[in-house]
């Protein structure tokens, strides 16, 4: 026990035990925590809508020292999947940042619905805050992605998150001396990792610049200001998306061309890609639906490491870094595409470059990586009927709010429209039209289920009260549709597709392939921890990415975020 003498009656004999009592408890600590006292660096990597077998389907054609490094070097989870339904980016990150489920850090999907002001919600939008660039708002006349197209304010926050985070928990255990950040292309691949006491930076397609919200800065540091200024986005003007390597290097050279790939105006569905002049209107979003947004990411955050003196003393920091583009061109080209193929090569690339980076600046023996996806991600629908296989692109109008209204209206033999919105997942009612129709909810959630599961496309639907009070038990879909569930801002209805079917409608833009399914394809990721002198191992035991903020915690021997569910993994702690 540590003498708490009050200052007045401190003499120094007591000072000097108190001092030998720190340093037996320091001394302790830094044995027990299996070594925490080697790591200066936690680095943390997503790779959005990286599914499991995908880099393990291509490690035979990866170069040295990115994905290889992490089969050699790093202990690689093989059948980690998350445990929840909506397998979307902000559910995915949050739940990596958290260890915790959906129901428990409140992220429940991209989109909600807050049924107080009618609006539909973006998840990490905060009308509090507004973003430090000029001009860098999402800008609706070319953003493709339609999650962002809802947010109707520009301030961006982590306020939403209901659960402590990882990096929070290493803020209270080493105050301002930790240095924390998050990077992504995305707002919702930086802010739920780094958590409130973190800084986050992201890319404005409106600006072409990474950019933050006044959350973070009253003002940019002016290493950021240096990097947006220093014309990193011009090498790529007038350039095009071409194959790293020889043709017959790849697996699946000679199909290139595929019907079901997306054909986006002057991008094309084959090699290469161009990305078009430096102000032409989409620029911008073409770098990131290519590893260019990668290597931008990966130039930007090398800058911050060195800038900010990452990992250079005994007190632990974090940077996370999410790489977007394997989400960008899984949409638009599926996973087994030449260009999902060439992407995947050149993240391995990506990859090599940052460990040897981090090698160079911290050392990987001080450096402890845990890389995972906050989603794995489908086939294309018309790929796997060209393998006749069962799979279909869903009617989006069926699903629209009139045609919804429709069914339910004649369900009830009632004339409102009761049906406020469908947002994947959720169908949302309008809880005060209901009350003024003299209906009560159940009854009203239990008619539109039954509506909903009458179309073929509608394996299961649930309703909120069933799931509140625990009556759909005994089914895997249903537990993880209950897992979703945040009681405040999830919908009344959760509807769930039939296994490879899903809308592939992008408010006009049809895409390839649409990832947010319970079915396995979209929960599995791989887990990898590598770096701090752990050894090359693969383990098939199965786990979930809900373990890796506790396995964090345990190894820095810190406090587990305040709503993690997920377990310690011994592999790494022990
Ligand atoms: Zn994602």
């Amino acid at each position: 026990m540590i003498n708490r003498d009050t200052p007045t009656r401190k003499n120094s004999a007591t000072v000097f035990t108190n001092k030998v009592l720190l340093v037996l408890l320091s001394a302790s600590l830094s044995v027990s925590a299996s070594g925490a006292a080697d790591i200066r660096l936690v680095l943390q990597i997503t790779v959005d809508q990286l599914r499991g077998d995908l880099p393990l389907r291509h490690m035979e054609q990866f170069g040295k020292g990115g994905f290889r490094y992490l089969q050699d070097k790093g202990v690689w989870y093989t059948n980690a999947t998350y445990r929840h339904a909506n397998t979307e980016t902000i559910v995915g990150h949050s739940s990596l940042a958290t260890g915790a489920l959906p129901a428990t850090h409140g992220m429940i999907g991209n989109v909600w619905l807050d049924q107080d002001t009618g609006q539909l919600v973006y998840n990490v939008e905060d009308t509090n805050y507004n973003l430090i660039t000029a001009d860098a708002d999402v800008d609706k006349a070319s953003e493709i992605d339609p999650t962002q197209r809802v947010a109707t304010s520009e301030g961006r926050s982590p306020r939403a998150l209901l659960s402590s985070t990882f990096s929070d928990e290493l803020a209270i255990r080493y105050s301002h001396k930790s240095k924390i950040f998050a990077v992504s292309v995305k707002d919702r691949g930086a802010i739920p990792l780094a958590g409130d006491s973190g800084k986050a930076f992201w890319f404005s397609k409106a600006a072409g610049e990474f950019v933050t919200s006044s959350f973070y800065y009253d003002a940019y540091p002016q290493w950021v200001i240096d990097w947006n200024s220093a014309g990193k986005l011009d090498r790529y003007a007038n350039k095009q998306w071409e194959l790293l390597l020889a043709p017959d290097n790849y697996q699946r050279i000679g199909q290139d061309d595929n019907a079901w790939e997306t054909d986006f105006p002057g991008y094309g569905r084959t090699f290469p890609h161009p990305w078009g002049e430096r102000d032409s209107k989409y620029f911008t979003t073409l770098l990131t639906v290519s590893p260019a947004g990668d290597e931008l990411t990966l130039d930007f955050a090398k800058t911050l490491l060195r800038a900010e003196g990452l990992g250079q003393d005994a007190t632990p920091d974090y940077l996370s870094i999410s790489f977007s583009s394997t989400d960008y061109v899984g949409h638009l080209f599926g996973s087994s595409s030449l260009e999902m193929e060439d992407n995947l090569l050149r993240l391995d690339r990506t990859l090599a470059e940052l460990f040897a980076f981090i090698d160079r600046e911290v050392g990987l023996k001080h450096t402890l990586i845990v890389l995972s996806a906050d989603h794995g991600g489908p086939e294309a629908p018309g790929y796997l009927q060209e393998l006749q296989q069962d799979a279909s692109h869903v009617d989006p109008g069926q699903f629209s709010t009139e045609a919804l209204n429709a069914g339910l209206q004649q369900a009830l033999g009632v004339n409102a429209d009761l049906v406020h919105t469908y947002f994947h997942p959720y169908v949302y009612l309008d809880h005060k039209k209901v009350t003024a129709a003299g209906l009560d909810l159940e009854t009203t959630q239990r008619a539109l289920s039954a509506t909903l599961m009458a179309l073929p496309s509608v394996a299961y639907s649930f309703t909120a009260s069933d799931i509140s009070r625990g009556q759909i038990k005994d089914n895997p879909i249903a537990a993880m549709v209950a897992a979703n569930h945040q009681p405040k801002r999830s919908g009344d209805v959760y509807v769930v597709f039939r296994s490879q079917s899903f809308i592939n409608d992008f408010d006009g833009l049809e895409v390839a392939a649409t990832h947010g399914s319970v079915w396995r394809y979209d929960r599995h990721v791989p887990v990898v921890f590598a770096g701090n002198g752990l050894k090359g191992r693969v383990i098939s035991r199965p786990v979930t990415p809900y373990d890796i903020a506790p396995t964090l915690a345990n190894k820095l021997a810190i406090e587990v975020p305040s709503g993690a569910v997920g377990e310690p993994l011994p592999e790494i702690t022990e």
